[in-house]
């Protein structure tokens, strides 16, 4: 049994904002979610999830944004809550507020090309994701393609991600939704066996089960976390749905604990 279970990927606002955060999202995607969106619905469902701690993900779409992200992650981090800031990647300033996440002590930050409107592997964002990398944070993005987007137009497909990290070998990159929501085919021919971080959010639900469980096992396994992405996702039944696979028990016992904490508490393999 895993008593440290970390979930790398939740969504929680502000109690000031919860509702309307909460409400426009849900008009976006049109699914119903798992809890309020407030930080004490985030931390009822890891106890009944039995998880022990979850990484907080923000995402900033103006820079304005940027600092009340920045204060608002620092207020709540703790031992179960782990937030990461934001940052719009575009912005001319982006290096600098990536500086100012590391500064406040956050661990790490979340970008999403759809909400955030730009191409994962656009050159004009290298000086970004140097600066991502030199800091020692944590970048996480969504990857794939995204529900509230039915365009499909490959902001972030498997392709480009690989394309991306080729050319920052030292960024400590977590992709969302295990490299590619509804893009698994590209996944696996772009991805499976490169050094990125996969984050399993979707995975288990949304792809045929004999490919889930090849690409699983095709990959380094240090570079595997579990996440949710919670309240869009129940908790309980995400981990649920993992643990169906039937993975060997050292490999979930290392997505489950093992490779977060790695991550997180500064144990891991390098990037
Ligand atoms: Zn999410």
């Amino acid at each position: 049994m895993n008593n440290n279970i970390t979930d790398f990927h939740t969504h929680a606002f502000a109690d000031r904002i919860f509702e309307r955060a909460m409400n426009s999202l849900k008009a976006g995607s049109g699914i119903e979610p798992f809890h309020d969106g407030s930080l004490s619905g985030l931390t009822a469902s890891m106890d009944q999830a039995g998880i022990w701690r979850s990484v907080v993900l923000s995402i900033a779409t103006k820079p304005e944004q940027v600092d009340v992200i920045i204060d608002w992650s620092s207020s709540i981090a703790s031992e179960r809550i782990v937030p990461f800031a934001s940052v719009m990647p575009t912005d001319a300033n982006a290096a600098r507020d990536v500086r100012r996440i590391a500064a406040a002590g956050i661990r790490g930050l979340k970008i999403h090309p759809y909400y955030q409107k730009f191409v994962i592997d656009d050159p004009v964002l290298d000086p970004f994701y140097r600066a991502v990398a030199e800091s020692g944070l944590i970048l996480v993005s969504h990857t794939g393609y995204d529900v509230a987007y039915p365009d499909r137009e490959g902001l972030a497909s498997p392709e480009r991600t690989a394309r991306m990290i080729s050319r920052h070998p030292d960024l400590c990159f977590v992709a969302a939704h295990f490299g590619g929501w509804e893009d698994w085919d590209a996944v696996e021919r772009h991805l499976i066996g490169k050094p990125v971080w996969l984050e399993t959010s979707f995975l288990a639900e949304m792809c045929e089960r004999e490919q889930a469980r090849r690409m699983f096992l095709s990959h380094d396994p240090a570079r595997l976390v579990f996440g949710s992405d919670s309240p869009w996702v129940g908790q309980a039944e995400e981990l649920a749905r993992l643990r169906a696979l039937d993975l060997p028990a050292e490999l979930l016992d290392a997505v489950l604990e093992k490779n977060a904490s790695a991550l997180l508490d500064g144990a891991g393999p390098e990037a």
